[in-house]
């Protein structure tokens, strides 16, 4: 394992510090949620167009010495790439302080011990519904089980810090299922976070009237549990709240009511090889062409410095010139 040495802080134009990278390792999915992929799939990259696991350890690498601290593995859904396990065992010796990974859970039972013996630090599972009948409404397949077997896996390794359960927040849908949540953040080790609907989905069905927001969703729960918000760590995307009575915690994630653009601290690189500096960028800069044509570090870290200095500000959602990328999240990496 080589230590990082940091010459140059990775800083955008802006001064902000970037320190986070979320790497989709395809953009693939065993899923078709409703809020992000069309029931029929998208159109999937070819395989030679993807990142081998080679190409994304030398990527993540040089960014880790670069000042790259916290890695997030995703997707698509990371655990349909073959062999995902050896690629969290890979990056784990570059060195890098906190690597992570979101998952829909479905395959995670087969795969935890793997996971939990390449090096993974933390997981988050993502869950919109606790009842079966609305989680195959909502992600297209009958597949809560399976999901809390995972959830029940994974949980059982101390290793891996408290596992956080995020739930997409739409109108019309999660209202009803708040109750659930709450009891099942005051009941388990999970914390439980609600992500505003954001648009990125493939039917770009997306409207701002389908946004149930953080504060609606936390009206509601106060209704009846009592919360108390907890002191938010810088960069962090979530607003976090303890239940007044000491029993668990439960997270708001409010990108299109309370942006945290001015904090934020991320960048993406995509499975086919292109560095995102933001979710809604329009532009993208290609990594894996200069790569397999042979370059050095030297050059794809200037690369690198260039993509980042021009870090858009803010995005633009709740502006009327909005324009949703052409990519949605789950070939962004969410
Ligand atoms: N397949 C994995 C999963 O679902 O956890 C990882 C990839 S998924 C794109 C990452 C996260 O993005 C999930 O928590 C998912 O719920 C969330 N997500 C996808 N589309 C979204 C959207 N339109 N708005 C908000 N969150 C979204
Ligand atoms: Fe697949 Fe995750 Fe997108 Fe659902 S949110 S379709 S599980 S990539």
């Amino acid at each position: 394992m080589t230590t990082p040495v940091v010459d140059q802080p990775l800083e955008d134009s802006h001064g902000r510090r970037i320190n986070d990278l979320r790497v989709s390792v395809t953009d693939r999915c065993n899923f078709r949620c409703q809020y992000c992929m069309p029931a029929e799939g998208l159109a999937w990259m070819e395989r030679d167009e993807v990142l081998t696991f080679e190409e994304i350890t030398r990527l993540v690498s040089l960014m880790v010495s670069m000042g790259i601290e916290d890695v997030r593995l995703t997707g698509g859904e990371p655990l349909v790439r073959r062999d995902f396990p050896d690629l969290v065992a890979m990056l784990k010796a570059t060195g890098v302080r906190d690597l992570s990974m979101t998952t829909n859970g479905y395959l995670l039972a087969r795969h935890a011990e793997a996971l939990v013996r390449g090096g993974l630090d933390r997981i988050n599972v993502s869950i919109d519904s606790l009842q079966r009948d609305r989680f195959f409404e909502l992600t297209r397949r009958d597949s809560l089980e399976q999901v809390l077997e995972g959830l029940n896996a994974i949980g059982a390794y101390p290793e891996i810090g408290p596992v956080k359960v995020n739930a997409v927040a739409i109108r019309g849908f999660t209202e009803d299922e708040v109750g659930r949540f709450c009891e099942f953040a005051r009941s388990t080790d999970n914390q439980v976070r609600f992500i505003e609907f954001m648009p990125l989905d493939g039917d770009r069905n997306w409207d701002p009237s389908k946004v149930l927001t953080g504060n609606e969703l936390r009206e509601l729960i106060e209704a009846s549990y009592p919360l108390i918000e907890k002191e938010r760590e810088p960069s962090a995307t979530a607003r976090v709240f303890a239940f007044a009575d000491g029993k668990g915690e439960i997270g708001f994630i409010n990108p299109v009511s309370e942006p945290f653009c001015a904090d934020c601290n991320r960048i993406r690189l995509t499975a086919d090889g292109k560095l995102r500096t933001c979710l809604f960028s329009l532009n993208e800069t290609d990594l894996l062409t200069p790569l397999r044509d042979g370059a050095d570090n030297a050059e794809i870290e200037r690369m690198i410095r260039v993509a980042v200095a021009g870090k858009e500000l803010r995005h633009h959602i709740n502006d009327i010139e909005f324009v949703q990328p052409e990519r949605t999240m789950s070939a962004i990496g969410g």
